[in-house]
């Protein structure tokens, strides 16, 4: 198995070579493919599978293919959103992404709790592509306007269990209720999609498969492939 044959961008192979990546993982096989077609994915995977690139590279060759941020709109974006239960992890799908996103101009910025909210304000504002954050953070952020997601249609949940365990449904829900529902795949398979429109993608990553977590999945996910590692 090899890049070559992920469908990625000539720019993403480089940046995936760049970083030393030599073969993809498992996860990275299934997943990315998926991913690039817009199909919604289930991973029941552990950390060390490489399950960050697993989501990053579509993440970023979804960017890529969306029209030119214009430059004089300083509130455009975030087109994606990652969403993990701690700041320590959101800080390594920061580095994760950085480590790629950095060969195609495209701004990253975490929103987790401890540091200045104003200041991360600020930066989103500023125009980015890409937000990480925890989701009480990002929620607070939505509710003083910082930050918008009406033209955020990837979204990821990372380790979705365990921000379940730790009281996050409300707030993960708040942040993909925030999100354009128009753009939300057809819950019938059968349905044609339409190849020119954007829909959203949605990725959720989770160790255990609790109640919660299922119903989540149910709830915001369209006919979602299961990859388990
Ligand atoms: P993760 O499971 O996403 O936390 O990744 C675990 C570690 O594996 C990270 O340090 C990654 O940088 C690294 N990694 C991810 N994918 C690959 C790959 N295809 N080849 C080598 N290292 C990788």
């Amino acid at each position: 198995r090899s890049w070559a044959e992920s469908k990625l961008t000539p720019e993403l192979l480089k940046a995936v070579e760049r970083a030393g990546y030599k073969t993809p993982s498992p996860i990275q096989m299934a997943a990315i493919p998926l991913g690039l077609q817009q199909r919604d994915v289930i991973g029941v995977a552990e950390t060390g599978s490489g399950k960050t690139a697993a989501f990053v590279l579509p993440m970023l060759t979804y960017i890529t293919r969306l029209p030119p941020m214009s430059e004089e709109n300083e509130a455009e974006g975030p087109y994606a959103v990652v969403m993990a239960p701690t700041r320590e992890l959101a800080q390594q799908i920061e580095d994760e992404t950085v480590k790629f996103a950095h060969y195609m101009g495209i701004k990253v910025v975490s929103i987790v709790g401890g540091q200045s909210i104003e200041e991360q304000g600020f930066k989103i504002r500023q125009g980015c592509e890409v937000v990480i954050a925890t989701p009480g953070r990002l929620i607070d952020c939505l509710e003083r306007r910082y930050a918008v997601l009406n033209q955020c249609n990837y979204v990821v949940l990372d380790e979705a269990d365990r921000m379940i365990d730790m009281g996050f449904e409300p707030q993960v829900m708040g942040v993909l209720d925030a999100m354009p529902s128009s753009n939300l795949k057809p819950e019938n398979e059968d349905e044609e999609l339409d190849e020119k429109k954007i829909y959203r993608t949605t990725y959720m990553f989770s160790a255990t498969m609790p109640p919660a977590v299922e119903r989540l999945a149910r709830k915001y996910l369209r006919n979602p492939v299961v990859v388990t590692i």
